[in-house]
């Protein structure tokens, strides 16, 4: 808390998929964090998720904090972490905000829907970009401060994190991951990791106390130092992988032994077919073959 100022974290279960991994296991997506930025009367909440279900889970959990609802804000493009912000917006009377950039990927998300994300999951609804950007990048609660900070291609491309100086916070969505396997299919079209590591740096500049990652262990805590490093970590593991092992199946049962407890394997797996799928058929279309390692 800092004055009248607190947040809350929802994690929502991985919605419900078939088939299996090389090692056998069901396919499993990772779990999803959506943060509540609440002040006496007032509240925002951020990346509200994929499925009906999902907005249904997170709805009353929201509803139960008592707090009129005034803004959701969206951390970039990805279906899963805004595909229920319709539901939630109609549910509460709450504006969708999101930066320029973000909402241009928004509009490339929904048009994937048919040959991506419909095929994976069912349940999710109905996904008309609705959000808007706010004069530079900044809104407020109760008079405190919520900055868009973007930081440019991570997972996907035009993300942002939303910055609370108040509360020491940085809301990451994709920037920052905690405890969960890391989308790294995108890297591969983007020719490397460099634009991710910029944007940890420009993420640890904001000098957080606390970081909610998009994807998150719910039982791990949100220190902000620990997640960076962990994060570096991640893709420095994943560039000496790259090197060491020559199949996708390889890299995938090597991070299972680096990070035996990390969720989200069906993650770990669609990244690897993309980065070894675009490394081994280098006249291929690269966005085609990441699309392809979903299914
Ligand atoms: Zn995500």
């Amino acid at each position: 808390m800092a004055g009248n100022l607190g947040y809350d974290v929802f994690v929502n279960d991985p919605p419900p998929q078939d088939g299996f991994l090389p090692n056998g296991e069901p396919k499993r997506f990772s779990p999803m964090a959506s943060t509540l930025i609440y002040g006496s009367q007032d509240a925002v909440l951020t990346d509200p998720g994929l499925t009906e279900d999902q907005a249904r889970a997170l709805g009353d959990w929201v509803a139960a904090r008592g707090r009129n609802l005034t803004d959701i804000f969206i951390t970039h493009g990805h279906g899963d972490h805004w595909f229920a912000a319709g539901l939630l917006a109609e549910r509460f009377g709450a504006r969708v905000v999101a930066s320029a950039g973000t909402i241009t990927q928004m509009h490339g998300n929904v048009a994937a829907r048919p040959l991506l994300w419909d095929k994976m999951y069912q349940g999710i609804p109905p996904s008309p970009v609705s959000a808007v950007t706010v004069p530079d990048n900044r809104f407020t609660l109760e008079g405190h401060d919520l900055v868009i900070v973007e930081v440019g291609h991570t997972d996907s491309d035009d993300t942002s994190v939303l910055h609370v100086p108040d509360l020491g916070l940085v809301v990451a969505g994709d920037a920052i991951y905690n405890g969960v396997h890391m989308y790294l299919g995108a890297s591969a079209a983007a020719g490397g990791f460099g634009a991710w590591r910029d944007a940890i740096g420009m993420v640890e500049a904001l000098a957080p106390r606390h970081i909610v990652c998009g994807h998150q262990d719910s039982q791990r805590d949100d220190d902000a130092g620990r997640t960076i490093a962990q994060t570096r970590q991640y893709l420095d593991d994943a560039d000496e992988l790259l090197r060491t092992e020559d199949t996708a199946v390889g890299f995938f049962n090597a991070k299972i032994e680096r990070y035996p407890d990390y969720l989200g394997r069906y993650v770990l797996w669609v990244s690897a077919r993309a980065l070894y799928g675009v490394r081994e058929h280098p006249e291929g279309n690269p966005a085609q073959i990441t699309v392809a390692s979903w299914l």
